[in-house]
C-alpha cells in the first residue's frame, strides 16, 4: 500500500537562507519560498504536499524577540490540525533560541517542528542551504509505525538533527555551525537518514489542539564569571531594577569564587526573590555543585542547578516558568526537572 502523503507547513521568518543573488545585478535580494517548486523541482519527489507562509515582516534573527516567538508558535498553532509537520527557516544567530522557546511554549506538541537555516544564502551556487532545506521537510514529514517520526522541536543543519533546546551555535563561518554537546543527534544523515529513535522524546498521547503558553516573562539577565569581576559590579547587576532571574555562566563543574563578598551577594539577591541558575561557561558536561567547595557554597546559598543546559535553554526556560506566575514553590519545582528533555541530571 502507498503511505499517503505528509503535509509540510515551511514558515520562512528572515536569515541568509532566504537570499539569492540577483542574476543582473550580483546583489543579495530575498529569495521566493513560495515558487519553491519552480526553484527545486526534485521537491516534487519527496512524499510531501508543502505550503509556504512568510512570516511579516521578514526579520535578521539578530532582531528576533520574545514577542516574535509568541507569534511564530501561534501561527503553529493556528496551523496545526492541517499540517503533519512544520519547518521554520529561521536566521542562524539566534535560531538556538528561538527553537529553545518553542520546545517550551508548546505544552504537547505531538507533531515535528524542525528548525533550520543556512551559512550561505540559498541562491548562492555553494549554498549548505539547499540540502538543509530539503532533509528538514523530509524529516517533518517522516513517519514511523504511522507516527511523526520526530514529534519534537528539533534543529537540522549539516546532516544531524538536533534536540532543539540541546543546541548552541558554535561557528560564525563552518558549515557545521550548530552544536549539541550534552544530548546525542537525533538523526544523523548519510546516503541514509539515520534516526535514533532511543533519544526522541514521544507524547504518551497525540492532542488534536495544540496549547501554547500565552506569554513569557521579562526580568532576566545572563551573567558570565570570569576572574576579575568585582563587587561593585556584580552587586548592582543584580540590583537592577525588574531582574526576577539570574542565569549564571560558572566556571567548570559549576564553580564560582569563595570569597565572602561574593556568596554575600549572590545570598542577598536570592533573599530579594531573584532565582540564580548555575549553568557552566563550558560546552560540554554539567553543573555538579556537590563536587568542590567552590559549588557547595553557591548551593548552600540558594543557587539552582542547571546540570548540562545550554544558555539559551536556560533563558528561554526562565522566561517560560517565570510567565506561568505560579507560586514560588511551583517555579521552582519547575525549574528543577526537565520539561522538555532540556536537561540530563
Ligand atoms: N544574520 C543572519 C541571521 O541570523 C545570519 C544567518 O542567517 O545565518 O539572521
Amino acid at each position: 500500500m502507498e503511505t499517503p502523503k505528509s503535509s509540510i507547513l515551511i514558515i520562512y521568518t528572515g536569515g541568509t537562507i532566504g537570499m539569492k543573488t540577483d542574476a543582473a545585478t550580483g546583489a543579495l535580494v530575498p529569495f521566493d519560498f513560495s515558487a519553491i517548486y519552480d526553484e527545486f523541482p526534485s521537491l516534487k519527489r519527496l512524499n510531501v504536499d508543502i505550503d509556504v507562509q512568510t512570516m511579516s515582516p521578514v526579520i535578521d534573527s539578530s532582531n528576533v524577540a520574545p514577542d516574535n516567538w509568541i507569534a511564530l508558535a501561534g501561527l503553529i498553532r493556528d496551523n496545526y490540525a492541517r499540517y503533519d509537520g512544520f519547518v521554520v527557516l529561521h536566521g542562524t544567530d539566534t535560531m538556538s533560541y528561538t527553537a529553545s522557546a518553542l520546545s517550551f511554549l508548546f505544552e504537547n506538541l505531538a507533531k515535528p517542528v524542525v528548525f533550520t537555516g543556512s551559512q550561505i544564502p540559498i541562491g548562492v551556487l555553494r549554498t549548505d542551504g539547499r540540502e538543509n532545506l530539503i532533509t528538514a521537510i523530509e524529516i517533518a514529514g517522516a513517519r514511523r509505525n504511522g507516527a511523526p517520526a520526530v514529534p519534537e522541536v528539533s534543529l537540522y543543519f549539516q546532516n544531524r538533527l538536533f534536540r532543539a533546546n540541546r543546541t548552541t551555535k558554535r561557528s560564525a563561518e563552518a558549515l557545521n555551525a550548530f552544536r549539541s554537546y550534552n544530548y546525542p543527534p537525533l538523526a544523523e544523515v548519510g546516503v541514509n537518514i539515520a534516526y535514533n529513535f532511543p533519544a526522541v522524546i514521544r507524547p504518551a498521547v497525540a492532542d488534536p489542539e495544540l496549547r501554547i503558553a500565552r506569554r513569557l516573562a521579562d526580568g532576566i539577565a545572563v551573567i558570565k564569571l570570569f576572574p576579575g569581576l568585582g563587587e561593585q559590579i556584580l552587586r548592582s547587576m543584580l540590583s537592577a531594577p525588574g531582574l526576577r532571574a539570574v542565569v549564571l555562566e560558572t566556571f567548570g563543574a559549576g564553580n564560582a569564587p569563595t570569597s565572602e563578598w561574593f556568596i554575600r551577594v549572590l545570598r542577598e539577591a536570592i533573599g530579594h526573590g531573584i532565582i540564580i541558575l548555575n549553568i557552566t561557561q563550558c560546552g560540554g558536561g554539567k553543573v555538579s555543585m556537590e563536587l568542590y567547595e567552590t559549588g557547595l557554597r553557591l548551593q548552600k546559598a540558594g543557587v539552582l542547578c542547571g546540570y548540562d543546559m545550554t544558555t539559551e535553554a536556560a533563558v528561554s526556560k526562565l522566561m517560560y516558568v517565570l510567565g506561568l506566575e505560579l507560586s514560588g514553590e511551583e517555579t521552582l519545582a519547575l525549574l528543577r526537572k526537565p520539561l522538555r528533555g532540556e536537561f540530563s541530571a
